[in-house]
């Protein structure tokens, strides 16, 4: 049987919907409009931006993105971020993660408008998040949990590990699965976990967002296990002619056999998380001009 699960179709599926309601929408109203803010030249950051504003644009969200060098100044991103967040005209704000080091990350999140911050990362989003009543999940959790939904009848009662404890994936994630609709048993592992194998033998359903290569062995899991890999790590490949590959945390080789479900990379939470962004994007839209 295969056990693989295909995120792409999957996405597809999702943008298809949000670009059904995005149609509706701006039969009587300017369509959804995103705003992405984009500082430096990280190569990978720039490649993200150009993936979220096609994605857009198939869906009919309209998105411009503000692109500034990496030498802007603290004062000046927070000032940019509160003109967009001024303008009527945007619906929703997107900073493109990492930002370079001499600022601060959560300053810059906490001067997004709530009601615009599309990637869920606010405090008080992920506040309400925290106690049932969230208005934007961020865009990974909110994929794995319909990936989730698709590869099993219902969470009830599973015993879900959650390997990686960031505030943009395993965070959000591990409230997402002890909600009362999903109702899932939630472990989460992190650097410091001692015998993370003991933890994922015993789980229905491991969930890795560790950034590490190999990090889950198929000696890891059990039979029947299902799998969703959030890892993008760049190994070394001469091979290509990059000189690199993209895989996840999973050996997906040796754990599909053993899945009932199993995420690849590429391919897998990826594509979901840029279709949950175009859905939060709509929201935000409906939200604000109700
Ligand atoms: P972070 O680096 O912020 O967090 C990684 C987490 O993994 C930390 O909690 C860390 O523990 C834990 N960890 C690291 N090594 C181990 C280990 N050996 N055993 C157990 N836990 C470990 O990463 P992110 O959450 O931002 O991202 C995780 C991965 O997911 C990355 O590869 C990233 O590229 C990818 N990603 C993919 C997305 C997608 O759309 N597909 C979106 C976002 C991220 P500790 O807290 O103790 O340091």
């Amino acid at each position: 049987m295969d056990s693989r699960l295909d995120g792409r179709a999957i996405a597809k599926s999702v943008r298809t919907a949000t670009r059904n309601a995005v149609e509706s929408f701006s039969a009587h109203a300017d369509p959804p409009a995103l705003a992405v803010v984009l500082v430096g030249d990280h190569p990978a950051s720039a490649s993200y931006v150009r993936g979220k504003k096609r994605a857009a644009s198939e869906v009919g969200i309209q998105s411009t993105v503000h692109r500034r060098d990496a030498s802007i100044s603290q004062h000046e991103l927070l000032d940019l971020i509160r003109t967009l967040n001024a303008d009527d005209a945007v619906d929703g704000i997107l900073v493109q993660l990492p930002l370079p080091d001499h600022i601060d990350q959560y300053a810059v999140i906490e001067t997004i408008d709530p009601t615009k911050d599309v990637d869920g990362f606010h405090p008080q989003n992920l506040g309400r998040l925290l106690i049932g009543t969230p208005q934007f999940v961020p865009a990974t959790p909110a994929g794995i949990m319909v990936l989730l939904e698709r590869a099993l009848d219902d969470l009830a009662g599973a015993r879900a590990v959650v390997v990686g404890r960031s505030n943009i994936v395993g965070k959000p994630l591990a409230a997402l699965l002890m909600q009362r609709d999903a109702n899932a048993t939630v472990t989460v592992c992190h650097s410091r976990t001692r015998d993370l194998a003991a933890h994922t033998k015993a789980a229905d359903i491991v969930i890795a967002a560790a950034g590490r290569p190999n990090l889950i062995t198929a000696d890891m899991v059990s039979d029947g296990v299902t799998v969703i890999d959030v890892g993008i790590n760049r190994v070394d490949d001469d091979s290509r002619e990059r000189g690199y590959r993209l895989v996840g945390d999973v050996d997906y080789d040796a754990v599909a056999p053993k899945a009932h479900a199993i995420t690849p990379v590429p391919g897998g939470v990826g594509p979901m998380t840029i279709a949950m962004l175009l859905r939060n994007t709509l929201q935000a839209a409906q939200h604000r001009r109700a």
